[in-house]
């Protein structure tokens, strides 16, 4: 918990917001400033910062949670598809330092972009440079 994070004043009851699910370890509610109706925020219950930060049974359950209301939201708001998305801290446009997972309904005509439009430019590259970083991570 801490007190100075917008995210641990929703698990504490101090910032109201309408809730769409909790369990022992999650939370989700909706976006206050939404995307789409429907735009839902899952958070774990822990305040951790970035995806890796989490234990691997909250990140499990982070997933499960956001798989099971993604199905919910699709039937409620009559989408059958959604964009799922994590600013995974600052540098990304994370601007709540609570990870949480974004869950926004998507319908054909909506205006928005797929997350290939994310970047303005993409950097060149070639198989070389690719087998090389892949290799880096795969050993490291
Ligand atoms: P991010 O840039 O990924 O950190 O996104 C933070 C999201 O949290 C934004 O979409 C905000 O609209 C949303 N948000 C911030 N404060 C609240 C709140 N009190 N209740 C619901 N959503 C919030
Ligand atoms: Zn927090």
């Amino acid at each position: 918990m801490n007190l100075n994070c917008t995210f641990c004043k929703v698990i504490d009851n101090t910032i109201p917001v309408h809730k769409i699910h909790e369990d022992d370890t999650t939370l989700s509610f909706l976006d206050i400033n939404p995307l789409a109706l429907g735009h839902a925020l899952v958070i774990p219950k822990v305040h951790k910062t970035l995806i890796h930060e989490l234990a691997p049974e909250e990140i499990s359950t982070l997933f499960k949670t956001t798989s099971y209301l993604t199905k919910k939201i699709h039937i409620i708001t009559g989408t059958h598809a959604t964009t799922i998305a994590i600013n995974n801290g600052a540098d990304s446009g994370q601007e709540v330092p609570h990870i949480h997972i974004h869950i926004i309904p998507r319908s054909r005509g909506d205006g928005g972009t797929p997350i290939h439009s994310l970047m303005p430019v993409r950097p060149k590259t070639n198989h070389e440079e690719l087998k090389e970083l892949a290799s880096k991570i795969l050993n490291s």
